[in-house]
């Protein structure tokens, strides 16, 4: 028998009024695309950004009610990959000094306590629609506060990732800082799951796209099947990225996205970490 350790990584979009560095609405029901838009969200060279307090204030009230440390002194980094719905070719989000630091939330009745690592803030990406004639963007959602809370690998199933999302979505909805809902893409969830045998820790894998809790939880099911008759075997697990269809209830290999527009670019970069993607720049405010 394998034993699956589980991270997860959760994205929520704040619900304040306007976007996380410019006075741009943060209205998740635009449906004109590039409405609520300005130079700042768009990237133009020379605009400054401003941080919205009540972002803040909403990352603050969301540590105090997960445990977390609430930092003295935070601030943002860039983080570069280029990317058609990232408009200044950088992601203004925090690198070492997150606002929320530790931290942890009960599952199952109390029963089990999941350690939660850090809560940053960081902005949306614009979104990409493909078609046959061309990719268009929205940068409507460019901007928006997004915060980013990753937990410790302490999950050990599928059932218990599943509680831990849907009781955060249960906080962020009764703090009235997002309405958290997965199928409108408000709440994205990641999980990394590796299995071990013998105390010897597994190879990493990334799922990607999960938009609802069923999907969060049948996606593990699917990777602990698939990892476990693939060590049956005697073979081992690659680590990458992998998506998930709901529909046929598996999860797929999927490339990287900082990859996927270098197409020569070395396999031995492939899974740089996202950690050395970021720039130490101070952003000035
Ligand atoms: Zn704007």
């Amino acid at each position: 028998m394998y034993s699956p350790t589980i991270g997860l990584e959760i994205h929520t979009e704040l619900n304040t009024r306007t976007k996380m560095f410019c006075g741009c609405l943060n209205d998740p029901d635009q449906k004109n695309p590039n409405t609520n838009v300005c130079p700042i969200c768009l990237g133009h060279p020379g605009t400054l950004p401003v941080i919205n307090k009540k972002a803040i204030e909403s990352m603050i009230i969301a540590g105090l009610a997960l445990n977390s440390q609430i930092a003295e002194f935070s601030k943002f980094d860039r983080k570069n990959y280029f990317y058609p719905d990232l408009p200044k070719g950088y992601q203004i989000s925090q690198y070492d000094l997150p606002i929320c630091l530790g931290g942890s939330l009960n599952i199952l009745d109390n029963s089990k306590k999941i350690r939660i690592t850090r809560i940053h803030l960081e902005e949306d990406a614009g979104r990409s629609t493909h078609t046959s004639n061309g990719s268009l963007v929205d940068f409507n959602r460019a901007g928006v506060p997004l915060m980013e809370l990753v937990t410790e690998p302490d999950i050990k199933s599928a059932e218990e990732a599943q509680d831990f999302a849907q009781k955060l979505q249960t906080i962020f909805r009764y703090l009235r800082i997002s309405e958290a809902n997965l199928e409108k893409g408000e709440m994205r969830c990641e999980v990394n799951i590796s299995l071990s045998k013998d105390d010897q820790l597994g190879t990493k894998v990334e799922i990607k796209n999960l938009n609802s809790f069923q999907a969060i939880s049948r996606s593990i099911e699917y990777e602990i099947k698939r990892q476990s008759e693939i060590l049956d075997r005697g073979e081992k697990v690659i680590q990458e990225t992998r998506g998930f269809d709901e529909n046929k209830n598996l999860t797929f290999s999927q490339r990287l996205k900082e990859s996927a527009l270098f197409p020569n670019y070395p396999t031995k970069n492939k899974f740089v970490s996202k950690k050395n993607l970021i720039s130490k720049i101070l952003i000035l405010l």
